[in-house]
């Protein structure tokens, strides 16, 4: 992905760019739900959504399904979407509260497009035009991250990007100013380069083996150290939705590909052993699995600078938070789009480096609070892992947002944040968690008035909703995978 959007950006330059990987040591394999900014990755390089759709094998994603996570057999649903609509700049959410005040019973769910797209394994395009009903949702992909990286090197070796397939055996470093100078690797001469991206995985062999970049430690928040990863043959029409089933001591994803499904299970090692994990994830994998569980561990946190001299770190070598909210692959897309602009000339200074390494912590720590309140809010009774994740105190940053909303309702959105209020509020009433108060400028509205406006909001997204194709339809028609 680097090296593609790379050669875009530096395409009028004589910037060379090579990439060196070894398929003797292969990729992490795993890594297939997105959020919905990958969308607008591959745009930006000229590549449709069906046309991707179809060479990944993918389905559609509308949001993420968090079942047993508020309490035991519960559900709700994060889309990538809006509830209801603001009027006179006051969220939407206000009113409802008011409503519920006065004894609606409507669930803020059924204002949501997204929410009710989902349930209904229904999808269709997005309506262009503003005021249709059909216009306030958006949507990823699930798709196979092999295939996706195939077009990403396809395309970053049609515009000028070298390719070596090698293993880098050691890192030398230039004993002035401890830049990297080259990469010694097992087939050819050292390779010298001014600027190394460093995408080789959870080891960070640039950014942590030769520069010794340390690393922001997480896990007294975000205690899942572990996963087991499973691909299943598919049963049944694709969810258009992620499911992420809480365990006891975690948490499993279902992830829908056209040819297959993913699973996997995300646990803390300190609460759960991995017998159990494994037996846990086999028993709630529908469908025949293709083959041994795969097995993770990692550490939730970052590096302490993703760019540190001449290195910059994108992916897994930059840190790791883990799948919940599908970020990992979003996060690689931010980072590319810091690395463009921190190119409008092709030279740096230190100011770069701070600003660049200023922002990514940043978004690394917005993300990690939102993954944090996942836990944090749950109600379970029924195992010491949720107590515990209850119990726990929280970040500054997470608790005064909290507090504003508890307060007073408010969704703060700070900068660099990828996910936008209506993300947070899905998250807070998921978890049965609302306001003590709404803004009272809504009582200036006429109350009959505002029961019949969210009666009919409600009934133009049942309206809508019931028309659509289902998502395997729109498979069928749009961007089906041809059997060989
Ligand atoms: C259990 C799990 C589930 C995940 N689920 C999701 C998800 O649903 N959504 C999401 O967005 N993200 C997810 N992720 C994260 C996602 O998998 C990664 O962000 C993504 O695959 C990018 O990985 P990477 O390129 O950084 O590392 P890797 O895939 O590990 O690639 C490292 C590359 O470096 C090369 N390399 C390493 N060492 C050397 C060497 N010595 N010489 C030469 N080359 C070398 C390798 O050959 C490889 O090409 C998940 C991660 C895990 C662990």
């Amino acid at each position: 992905m680097a090296a593609a959007k790379l050669s875009q950006h530096f395409a009028k330059t004589d910037i060379n760019i090579t990439v060196v990987e070894s398929t003797a040591i292969g990729t992490v394999g795993v890594g297939e739900a997105t959020i919905p900014t990958l969308r607008r990755f591959y745009q930006s390089l000229g590549m449709s959504d069906m046309d991707v759709m179809r060479k990944t094998s993918a389905t559609v994603k509308l949001g993420i399904e968090f079942k047993n996570w508020h309490r035991l057999n519960t559900s709700f649903i994060h889309p990538f979407g809006i509830f209801g609509h603001e009027a006179n700049g006051i969220r939407f959410h206000h009113y409802w509260l008011k409503l519920q005040a006065l004894g609606d019973a409507s669930l803020l769910e059924e204002y949501s497009l997204g929410i009710a797209m989902a349930r209904a394994n229904k999808f269709t395009f997005p309506a262009e035009n503003p005021s249709s009903p059909l216009s306030v949702f958006d949507w990823a992909l699930h798709f196979d991250a092999s295939k996706f990286a195939t077009l990403m090197r396809d395309y970053a070796l049609a515009h000028r990007v070298q390719h070596i397939d090698a293993k880098i055996e050691s890192i030398q470093l230039n004993p002035d100013n401890g830049f990297i100078q080259s990469l010694l690797l097992d087939s050819q001469e050292p390779l010298a380069g001014d600027l190394f991206i460093d995408c080789t995985g959870f080891n960070g062999l640039l950014i942590s083996g030769a520069l010794k970049t340390g690393y922001v430690d997480w896990s007294q928040w975000l205690l899942c150290d572990r996963a087991l990863a499973v691909q299943s043959e598919v049963v049944g029409e694709p969810a258009v939705r992620t499911v992420s089933l809480a365990h006891t001591a975690g948490w499993q994803w279902k992830i829908p590909l056209q040819h297959r499904q993913g699973n996997g299970h995300v646990y803390s090692s300190q609460f759960m052993d991995e017998a159990e994990a494994e037996a846990i994830l086999l028993q709630h994998t529908e469908g025949k699995v293709l083959h041994q569980p795969r097995k993770f561990s990692f550490t939730a946190g970052r590096r302490t600078q993703a760019w540190n001299k001449n290195c910059i770190a994108i992916g897994l070598a930059a840190g790791f938070l883990e799948p919940l909210e599908s970020t990992s692959i979003a996060l690689i897309e931010t980072g590319i789009e810091k690395i463009c602009g921190s190119f409008p000339i092709p030279y740096f200074n230190q100011e770069r480096v701070d600003y660049f390494n200023q922002v990514t912590a940043t978004e690394w720590e917005r993300i990690r609070d939102f993954i944090i309140l996942h836990y944090k809010a749950n109600q379970r009774t029924d195992s010491d892992f949720w107590q515990h994740c209850r119990a726990m105190q929280l970040p500054d940053s997470l608790q005064q947002k909290i507090s504003a909303y508890q307060e007073r309702g408010d969704l703060l959105h700070y900068p660099w944040e990828i996910f936008h209020p209506d993300s947070w509020l899905a998250i807070y009433s998921g978890f049965g968690f609302y306001p003590n108060t709404y803004n009272h400028n809504v009582d200036r509205l006429n109350t009959d008035y505002l029961r019949q406006s969210l009666a009919a909001m409600r009934k133009s997204i049942a309206d809508a909703v019931a028309g659509l194709p289902t998502h395997q339809e729109f498979i069928n028609e749009h961007c089906k995978v041809q059997a060989a």
